[in-house]
């Protein structure tokens, strides 16, 4: 029998399509099991400010298609600080939350890890990222959605592109994971793709572009993702153009678009599902993991392994955007 009775969900770091089906399980999960639940606003900040809102069934009504987190979100330094954990532990024995479920990325987790390991106190984490960066699941909670984002977009460029013979360079998100750009960049069919974990090559690019241009094909798309080692879109494109003066280029920098919209049918059944399991985990003893789904099974991985280790690009999907693009 498990002695937790009341839980507290909250949303932390970047925000993610799916946050919010993700919230919804987590509370409708937790009143199927009789169990009471509080919002907590703004993530770790709303932790210290006792930003505690009760939520019920029919508080998630209505929510599982909307992009953003109905809690909010929000970076909170101070939750780093000895002071601000010790506040936000207090701030939970008041409010008699027995356990958190927090939905995020690799700093919201090493903040769970931080609170769960000083305090003994039982936590589960969701990975809810765009970048999906985190080891111990496929994917993540808004991956999904901003890859078809960003294929949206680069479609309609790719008009432009074709009409006017231009070459773009588009800047997708990705500091430290190139899985947007990977991913995006073959669905939109790029003729190259340059990401952080590889080493990107000018000269290749150029020779490439130079045998495209031989070929009398004058236009195509270049998906950089913002934390390429040669630069961002604007800087990849620069070096190229005084390389190749005669091509057409235009840049675009896809940005915060790329967060937001109608999370897609998968983001919200991995949402769901995984907003499922971490309540019933909790319920069964367990705490300090991400809950992940592998091979469509769910997984369990540590904060400490979930923050540390890095999912690995395959490089065979690289030899794959590079054979298709010839
Ligand atoms: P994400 O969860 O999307 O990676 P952040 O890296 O901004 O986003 O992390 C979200 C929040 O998690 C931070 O604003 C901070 O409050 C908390 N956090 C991050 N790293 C730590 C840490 N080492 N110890 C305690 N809290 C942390």
């Amino acid at each position: 029998m498990s002695h937790i009775r009341k839980i507290g969900v909250l949303t932390s770091g970047g925000d993610a399509p799916g946050m919010n089906a993700a919230i919804r399980a987590v509370v409708r999960t937790a009143m199927s099991e009789k169990l009471s639940v509080v919002g907590i606003g703004h993530g770790y900040q709303g932790l210290i400010n006792k930003e505690f809102i009760p939520l019920y069934g029919h508080s998630v009504a209505n929510i599982i298609q909307r992009g953003g987190t109905f809690l909010k979100t929000s970076r909170c330094p101070e939750f780093q600080t000895k002071e601000g954990l010790a506040q936000a532990y207090q701030n939970l024995q008041d409010e008699g939350v027995d356990a958190l479920v927090v939905i995020g990325g690799d700093g919201t987790f090493r903040g769970a890890l931080s609170l769960g390991s000083t305090y003994h106190y039982p936590i589960v984490g969701l990975p809810g990222t765009i970048d999906n960066d985190l080891f111990g699941t496929d994917y993540t909670i808004g991956y999904d959605t901003a890859i078809n984002t960003v294929v949206e977009a680069v479609d309609k460029l790719r008009d432009t592109a074709g009409s006017h013979d231009n070459l773009f360079f588009v800047e997708v998100m990705g500091r430290d994971a190139g899985f947007i750009a990977l991913n995006s960049g073959i669905g939109v069919g790029a003729e190259d793709i340059l990401i952080p974990e590889t080493v990107s090559d000018l000269d290749k690019l150029v020779a490439k572009l130079e045998y495209d241009q031989r070929k009398h094909k004058t236009s195509g798309i270049i998906i950089v993702a913002e934390g390429d080692e040669l630069g961002g879109a604007k800087e990849v494109a620069e070096m190229v153009k005084e390389r190749l003066p005669n091509y057409h280029m235009r840049v675009t920098i896809l940005g915060h678009i790329q967060r937001g919209g109608s999370p897609t049918c998968a983001d919200r059944v991995l949402a769901s599902r995984l907003g499922y399991a971490g309540v019933k985990a909790l319920l069964e003893g367990r705490s300090g993991v991400m809950i992940g789904q592998i091979n469509n099974k769910i997984k369990e991985t540590p904060f400490s392994k979930a923050t540390k280790q890095h999912p690995q690009i395959q490089p065979e999907w690289l030899e794959v955007a590079r054979v298709l693009a010839l």
